[in-house]
């Protein structure tokens, strides 16, 4: 048995700020990964506001070096209308957003995380929750138990700990599944500068250049019944319903059809939903793992960096007894809920306006 002032669940963007931002703040933390890396996982367009972030985290420098595509904006294409949307710009030029695998990123996180001293145990995986009177102390894992003053959950939108927990999720739309893959890069003329998102009649396609010879597609379909308000969840032959369609995507979008296909066809559920419970006693849920939206939300890495940043610095606040443990839980809710709530009404604000123009063409 091993114990630390933190033991986190997940070696992605979100576990890993927590990590790095624990250390920076002298907590003994360990952060359990049940895969070895480097292993795949989408996310690879990151908004310029991720910046400030990876320099915060320590990792700017690398990330810079290794020279990432960068981009200042996206294509929308909605019938016979292409707009340009740039990110803004500043005194010091055009803003601008980064393309990089996150086979690259996540390395470059976890190995920052290791040099400050967090202990990394890799390939292991969180089993089952140990508590004592309620609260939640450790974990048995695949290489044994660790206690722990404080568990983080940055487990991916599997929902770990909130299934552990029994504390259940919100769903906030009907079932979607998104249906993603890659082409490889034959010439010049192949290349995407910018980013393409593309809004066809109960569909949206994101194709985005990720790096010199790859390039990331995204299909996902929706209709007027995906996004009722206040969806309740639904019971599994009702999703069996409405992911069958989506599921049925077996092809890149047809002008990526002509280039050689890497990896194979991968689908993702992409439903809106929220654990019902993100922090309690002893315990903080981050990433996708508090939350899920589908990717056009634009910024799930985004997301997983602060709330994992975020929950670190209240678990380190508690830590040094300055709030208790029920007042950092309480601020951590509401932060989420607010974020959460932001992007939903963006998002659903978008789907709207695009069903009215579809109905009215
Ligand atoms: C098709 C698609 C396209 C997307 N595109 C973008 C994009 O362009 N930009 C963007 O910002 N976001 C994008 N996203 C969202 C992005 O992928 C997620 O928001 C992001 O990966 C969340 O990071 P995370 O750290 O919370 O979880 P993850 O990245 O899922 O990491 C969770 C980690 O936990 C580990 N783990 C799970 N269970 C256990 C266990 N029991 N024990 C130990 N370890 C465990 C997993 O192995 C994994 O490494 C996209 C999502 C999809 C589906």
């Amino acid at each position: 048995m091993s114990g630390a002032d933190l033991l986190i669940i997940g070696g992605g963007p979100a576990g890993c700020a927590a990590a790095i931002t624990a250390r920076q703040s002298g907590l003994n933390v360990i952060l359990i990964e049940r895969q070895s890396f480097p292993r795949h996982r989408p996310g690879e367009s990151l908004h310029p506001g991720i910046q400030p972030l990876f320099r915060q985290l320590g990792i700017e420098d690398k990330i810079l070096a290794e020279a990432p595509l960068r981009y200042k904006g996206q294509w929308t294409e909605q019938g016979d209308n292409t707009t340009f949307q740039a990110f803004g710009e500043d005194d010091n030029g055009s803003w601008q957003g980064f393309q990089i695998p996150r086979e690259q990123l996540d390395l470059c996180l976890i190995e920052q995380a290791r040099l400050l001293g967090v202990d990394i145990r890799q390939p292991c995986r969180a089993l089952e929750i140990v508590r004592d009177s309620g609260k939640v102390t450790g974990l048995s894992t695949t290489q044994g138990e660790i206690l722990a003053q404080c568990i983080i959950d940055a487990s991916g939108g599997r929902h770990w700990l909130a299934k552990q927990l029994n504390t259940g999720l919100t769903y906030l739309s009907r079932p979607l599944y998104a249906r993603y893959g890659y082409v490889s890069i034959n010439q010049a003329s192949d290349c995407i500068e910018q980013p393409r998102f593309k809004v066809l009649t109960n569909e949206w396609q994101w194709l985005a250049q990720i790096s010199e010879r790859t390039i990331h597609w995204t299909r996902l379909f929706f209709d007027e019944n995906t996004f009722i308000e206040d969806a309740k969840p639904t019971a599994p032959s009702d999703a069996n319903k409405h992911t069958r369609a989506q599921r049925k995507i077996n092809a890149p979008p047809t002008e990526l059809a002509h280039l050689p296909g890497l990896g194979g066809i991968k689908g993702a559920d992409v439903s809106w939903r929220k654990t019902k419970v993100p922090a309690g006693p002893g315990y903080y849920i981050v990433g996708d793992a508090a939350f899920v939206l589908d990717p056009t939300s634009s910024h799930g890495v985004l997301k997983a960096l602060m709330s994992g940043i975020y929950a670190a610095n209240l678990v380190a606040q508690v830590y040094k007894q300055k709030i208790s443990d029920s007042v950092a839980a309480e601020i951590y809710d509401n932060w989420l809920t607010q974020w959460l709530e932001g992007d939903v009404n963006k998002l659903k604000a978008f789907y709207q306006n695009t069903l009215d123009v579809q109905s009215s063409d």
